[in-house]
């Protein structure tokens, strides 16, 4: 990349994301202010709870101010503590483990499937202990996980189930809406993931029990929403808490694009369409495997990866297209094999497929309004990288990705 931001044609770099307006963004903003509310809780927070309430079927939505606040409350709401430990995939966001680790709970990193990325619902019974307690599966790029055998499994066991759905917003697993299925379930409106409030998120509360402290948790350990509803005289502090409650600027801002969710997810649909449709030669040669949506899956569209043959092509193609101003990138190295994963306990080579994968992935530039030049420029730049090498003899083969390693 050049230091002036262009690439070597001189036409601007595409990023990975960009941030947009969907709508009424700017007006619901000045709405809140002229309205003399911007504190936490107002008219648009409520909007917010309530329209993601009604679209997704959740019995208590309470917004936060990311989703990492949401788990953080949730793994509270499970009553994590030491001694207890929870499963998790490795391949996944540190918010996910740190929810767990900050209340001194272990982390139990589990092997994920290779089609989907998602925790392997075919291990989670070997790794369970008489110490488990939950299981937070994670909906990556927002193909949902197999829930039906992680609920009955759950049930079974007597332990919780926090969804981690920030990448899972308006996707579905056999018709219900992700993070309306676990016990708790988490969102993410952060810059990027599909709808946006700069930083935001959702605490999803489907257990009714778990609704009265999830709201006391959230307000400083105080009852302050019972006597907003008028079923206390006054509030007072009455658990430990902290403050997970974002500004009615943010909120203001996130019902916006929440109203334009449709046109969003439809917009996403046509450029995952597009990249399946301009990449399909290169898939059927089996040089590249594109995001796997398995039956009863709904997508959000959320990502457009590309499994390569191995880290060495991955990381040679992610440079390609650097240099030609083509922001593509990776994320999640597996949290086992992070400094962190280390004091843990974990070492490197505990979960082979999950290491294997995380280094053969390429995220390509997905958002709103990446125009079609744009695009067509994204998808002929991994073509013209392929045209010039040959394919590898031994070619493990991305069609065996699917299946084993
Ligand atoms: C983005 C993300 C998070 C964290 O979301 P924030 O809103 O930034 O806190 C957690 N888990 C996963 C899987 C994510 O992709």
């Amino acid at each position: 990349m050049r230091t002036d931001g262009t690439s070597p044609t001189g036409t601007p770099p595409i990023p990975l994301h960009r941030p947009y307006l969907a709508g009424a963004e700017l007006s619901y903003i000045s709405q809140a202010i002229t309205s003399g509310c911007i504190r936490g809780d107002g008219p648009f927070t409520r909007r917010c709870a309530a329209l993601l309430e009604q679209k997704f079927g959740i019995a208590k939505v309470l917004m936060t101010p990311s989703c990492t606040a949401a788990l953080e409350l949730a793994a509270m709401l499970c009553d994590l503590g030491p001694g207890d430990e929870v499963i998790l995939p490795s391949y996944t966001f540190v918010s996910t483990a740190n929810a767990v680790v900050r209340l001194g709970a272990k982390p139990v990193f589990v092997e994920i499937r290779a089609d989907t990325l998602n925790l392997d619902e075919s291990r989670i019974e070997a790794a369970l202990t008489p110490r488990t307690r939950a299981i937070f599966p994670v909906h990556y790029g927002g193909i949902s996980c197999e829930m039906g055998q992680i609920m009955e499994l759950a049930n079974a066991h007597g332990l919780k189930v926090v969804e981690d759905a920030a990448q899972a917003v308006d996707a579905t697993y056999r018709g219900r809406a992700l993070g309306s299925i676990g016990h708790l379930g988490a969102y993410s409106f952060h810059e990027t993931k599909n709808l946006v409030s700069g930083e935001g998120g959702a605490l999803c509360c489907n257990a009714p029990e778990l609704i009265e402290r999830a709201e006391i948790l959230r307000d400083k350990g105080t009852n302050r929403a019972k006597f907003f509803r008028g079923e206390v005289d006054k509030y007072t502090w009455v658990d430990v808490g902290s403050s997970a409650i974002p500004s009615e600027i943010v909120c203001a801002f996130l019902y916006a694009q929440l109203e334009a969710m449709d046109a969003i997810k439809a917009r996403r649909h046509a450029i995952d369409i597009r990249y399946r449709e301009g990449l399909s030669d290169l898939e059927a040669a089996g040089r590249l495997r594109l995001p796997a949506i398995p039956e009863g899956c709904d997508s959000p569209f959320h990502t457009v990866y590309l499994m390569l043959e191995s880290g060495a092509i991955r990381d040679a193609l992610m440079a390609y297209l650097r240099e030609r101003g083509v922001m593509a990138t990776f994320h999640f190295v597996p949290l086992h094999a992070s400094p962190m994963g280390r004091r843990l306990g974990y070492r490197e080579g505990d979960l082979p497929l999950t290491e294997d994968l995380a280094a053969r992935l390429l995220r390509l530039p997905t958002f709103f309004d990446l125009s079609e030049v744009e695009q067509s420029r994204v998808i002929d730049l991994v073509a013209s990288f392929f045209a010039q090498r040959s394919p590898t003899s031994k070619r493990r083969g991305l069609s065996l990705a699917c299946v084993d390693l």
